[in-house]
């Protein structure tokens, strides 16, 4: 397990009732607590959902416009949002950053990075396009279909370790035909 730390000074005050959060003990790890009404401050890991959507044209991506890995592309992926299933912020991340309406299917994997920037776990699915027209917006710049092995400058351990799978897939559709 990576050294973090589970009881950040910033954490200040209770969200609960705003009294002065003290650190101590529970459960064999520092937190910040309250000392009023208990209230325990955990340090959650977040979590993102990607989309792999393989068609004849290849494998979707999208150039990222924002930090982290600005400029490097990526599969369609975000947070999930408190509230929507994985499924829902799939389709929503897709939508969002390629105008192209998915149908979500199967889990492929989930990824798990050390905290830092970005997501402690990634949750990747495929997906199949129902409609829209392809076309980048939100946090890409740019929005296309690659045809594996030929990708650009691929950003995170989970686009490039979904690409090299959608390549091994790709060639069995090819060959197939
Ligand atoms: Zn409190």
């Amino acid at each position: 397990m990576a050294e973090v730390e589970h009881a950040p000074e910033r954490v200040v005050f209770c969200s609960r009732c705003g009294t002065h959060m003290q650190t101590e003990m529970f459960g064999g790890k520092p937190r910040r607590r309250c000392p009023e009404c208990r209230f325990i401050h955990f340090e959650e890991p977040k979590i993102a959902v990607a989309a792999m959507v393989l068609t004849d044209e290849g494998l979707l991506l999208v150039k990222r416009a924002v930090s982290p890995e600005k400029g490097k592309w990526a599969l369609p992926a975000g947070y999930l949002d408190l509230g929507e299933t994985p499924r829902e912020g799939v389709a929503r991340e897709v939508l969002e950053e390629t105008q192209l309406e998915v149908k979500v299917e199967k889990l492929v994997d989930a990824f798990y990075n050390q905290p830092g920037a970005g997501a402690s776990v990634v949750l990747v699915y495929r997906a199949n396009v129902t409609g829209g027209t392809l076309k980048p917006s939100d946090d890409a710049s740019e929005a296309a279909f690659f045809r594996p092995p030929d990708y650009p400058d691929l950003a995170f351990s989970s686009s490039k370790d979904i690409a090299r799978r959608a390549a091994r897939a790709f060639e069995r559709m090819t060959r197939r035909r």
